[in-house]
């Protein structure tokens, strides 16, 4: 991830160090980009009693609370002294996956629960291509048994098949998968949308996987 930096004349949060023809006021550095960006994933998505936090029922959590959660709360709270609800709304608004969503003042995670939020994401029909992103020694266990969502609340699909094979990357040798999305519909599996390129589903049986991608 890049450095983050406010423009001086538009007040836009932007990766470029020039904006609006100056040079931009450096907010973030990439290092502590990544260690603050990889703690609001966690505390949002799976462990936010760790910093003192309770989500209510969709996620949401103020971004006030989430910074003084993190200042103050957290068990490596000395390297996060630094941090600001501005780092977090930077982080949030800049976030390549669409990770964070920001309402009121509050921020939620948009996908990748393992804690119990119910979120009301969006139904639709799917008609695209949909990869999913595993590693190979996980492959004969979902040919046989589907795609299960295991300790997170959805299995997620992507749109995006060099993030599919990313995320398979993080567990092993990368496979990736290519998903029948009509299949999914004809097997009454409901496909929600999380992101853009995210879509969630509760679970993919092996007669939708059309395709394995090595
Ligand atoms: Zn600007």
């Amino acid at each position: 991830m890049q450095n983050i930096y406010k423009c001086r004349v538009c007040g836009e949060y932007t990766e470029s160090p020039i904006h609006c023809g100056v040079k931009s006021e450096l907010i973030l550095d990439a290092k502590r980009r990544v260690m603050l960006s990889k703690l609001m994933s966690g505390l949002l998505r799976h462990y936010p009693q760790e910093a003192g936090l309770k989500l209510d029922s969709e996620g949401w959590v103020s971004i006030d609370e989430l910074s003084m959660g993190i200042r103050e709360k957290w068990r490596n709270k000395e390297l996060y002294q630094w941090v600001t609800r501005e780092h977090i709304i930077a982080i949030a608004m800049l976030d390549p996956k669409n990770r964070f969503e920001i309402k009121n003042n509050k921020i939620r995670a948009r996908y990748g629960h393992s804690i119990d939020v119910e979120i009301k994401y969006l139904k639709i029909n799917y008609n695209g291509k949909l990869y999913h992103g595993t590693s190979i020694d996980k492959l004969d266990m979902i040919l046989v048994e589907g795609i299960r969502s295991m300790k997170r609340k959805y299995v997620h699909l992507t749109t995006d098949i060099v993030n599919a094979r990313e995320i398979g990357r993080r567990h092993g040798k990368p496979v990736v998968l290519i998903i029948n999305s009509r299949c999914l519909e004809e097997n009454n599996i409901e496909v929600y949308k999380a992101t853009d390129k995210i879509y969630l589903v509760k679970y993919v049986p092996p007669k939708c996987i059309d395709k394995i991608l090595h």
